[in-house]
Formats: structure tokens, sequence, C-alpha cells
């Protein structure tokens, strides 16, 4: 399977007509309770695509672990290697105001636990595609990337949030996956080391450069944006799909800017991920 080692949040998402001053309370709308983080979002953007995934990561003790299980398992992914630990589960605190504009405040919790061990060991060892963040602790990152590239297993990173990677981590990349930002963060000389790179363009769709050097630029379809949160998540999900089914780099990224336009066009994260079949209409 396509085995994503990575993160699991609860987004817990308000709006407010103005953000409040320090010490300030204002009365806000619309409370919502939103399945998030990068790993369990691109887990479940992939399993929409049509991928067999598993994810190894953690969960807390809370009222918020069943439902981010649920949102897993309920999409397909094999969950028997998210561990449940003490403490409380990842969430990320948003408000949006009037314009917009949002506020986040990310409390790892679980998420600072995640190790690779014993079921999650054993999934990375048999996966036919690793895919990885770094929204985990980076010891645990660099060591599913190094047992996977120890064993021949493809590694394909998505470089986000930005930070500059370990030496060991990057060696182990065998496709990264970052926005124009993330790619600054890296610089050119750790991009030129790692084989396969896709550099997300927004609208503008990505842009692959394989080990032979040659830059493919891929244009997105132009499509009705209503929300581009999850756009990079279903991004991922779908190149880690068409990455582990093998054949032309440059045909799993046309696949990949498909499923980031299409994810654009629903309000939400992970629920905004196109199926397969999706995917395949809109490129047909
Ligand atoms: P991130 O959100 O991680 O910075 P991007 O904004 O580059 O990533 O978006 C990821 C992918 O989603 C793009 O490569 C593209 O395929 C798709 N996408 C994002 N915004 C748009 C848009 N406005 N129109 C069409 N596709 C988009």
């Amino acid at each position: 399977p396509i085995v994503v080692v990575g993160s699991v949040n609860m987004d817990l998402v308000g709006h407010c007509p103005a953000f409040p001053a320090p010490g300030e309370t204002v009365l806000g709308s619309g409370f919502a309770t939103v399945p998030g983080g990068k790993g369990s979002n691109q887990a479940i953007a992939a399993a929409r695509a049509g991928g067999r995934v598993a994810f190894v990561g953690a969960v807390g003790e809370d009222a918020f672990a069943a439902p981010l299980r649920a949102a897993l398992s309920g999409a397909g992914v094999d969950v028997s290697a998210l561990r449940t630990v003490p403490g409380a589960s990842g969430v990320a605190l948003i408000t949006v105001d009037g314009h917009g504009e949002n506020t986040i405040v990310v409390l790892p919790g679980a998420n600072s636990a995640v190790t690779l061990d014993g079921a999650g060991r054993e999934l990375v060892g048999a996966a036919g595609l690793v895919v990885l963040q770094l929204e985990i602790p980076i010891e645990v990152v660099t060591a599913a990337a190094t047992a996977a590239a120890a064993a021949g297993i493809p590694v394909l990173l998505n470089a986000s949030p930005a930070r500059e990677l370990p030496e060991e981590l990057a060696r182990a990349v065998t496709v990264a996956v970052v926005n124009e930002g993330e790619a600054r963060t890296l610089g050119d000389a750790v991009l030129s080391g790692i084989p396969h790179v896709v550099t997300t363009l927004g609208a503008d769709g990505a842009r692959y450069r394989g080990p032979d050097g040659r830059a493919v630029d891929v244009p997105s379809t132009p499509v009705t944006v209503v929300d581009t949160t999850g756009a990079g998540d279903a991004f991922t999900g779908a190149l880690a799909v068409g990455w582990a089914e093998g054949g032309d780099p440059a045909a799993a990224v046309r696949r990949a800017c498909a499923a980031g336009a299409l994810a654009t066009t629903v309000a939400g994260a992970s629920t905004s991920a196109p199926t397969r079949e999706a995917i395949d209409a809109l490129l047909a």
C-alpha cells in the first residue's frame, strides 16, 4: 500500500466579524469541527483518488480521537497503525474574520508522540510508496524515510510546513513536492540532489523536474474556485496514487493537477479531495 506517516488534527473553525485584540472577547458565529492535518488529509485524498492507503500516526485520549479515526477509516484508510496516546489530540484553532483572513494556532498534541515502531515500522517496510510531511517530529520523518530508502521503497516528501531538512532525510527522498515558498526554503542545492521535484504553482499548475534535469510544465485546468484549502493535500494524495501505480511521472503530475484544481471547486479540506472517477472525468 501507500503508507502515509504524518499528522492528524481536529480543526476548530469559528468566524468573527473582526479578530479580538489581546485581552478582548468578541462574539462570533458558525463553529465547525473539521478533521485535518496534512498527513491525514493526504491519506484521505490518496484513498479517494483510488489508492490503497495505510496511515501511521497518533491521536490522543479525548473527544476528538474517535471522529479523527473515523474520518480516515471512513475514507477506506487502514488505521491499524494509528496509535492512541495519553493527552490531547492534535488541534488547530482557526478564526476567520469578515474579510476571509484567518489566524491559526496549531497545538500538535499527540502528533508530537508519533514514533516509528511496531505496526508502523512493519507497514513502512512493506509499502509500495511512503508519503511524508513535516508536521510530526523531524526524527520520525527521517527514520521513516531512511528505513524506506534502505529497503528500496520510494519516498515522497511534501516538504510542508517549510523548514530546512537534515541531510540524512534529504538524501532518502525520491520525490519532493513543494510550493514556491517551500522550494526557496529548501534551496537549489538541496533540491538538485533530489531525483524528482514537483513544484506546485497554484492556478498555474505545477512543474516537474526529473533525474535528467529537464523541466516539464503542467498547466492546471481552469475551474471556478470556491475554496483553495486542501488543494495542496489533494494534489499530493493524487500524485502519490499515480506514482505508486508506476508509469510516467509527468502523467502522475497531470492527475495531481486535476485533483488540486477539483479540490478548489468545493469548500473544506480533506472532504474536498476528488474521487478517481472525478479526476478521470476532468482529464478525459
Ligand atoms: P499550496 O496550497 O500548498 O501552496 P498551491 O497553491 O500551489 O499549493 O496549489 C496546489 C495545487 O492545487 C496546484 O498545483 C493546482 O493543481 C491546484 N490549484 C491551486 N489553486 C488553483 C486555482 N486557483 N485554480 C486551479 N488549480 C489550482
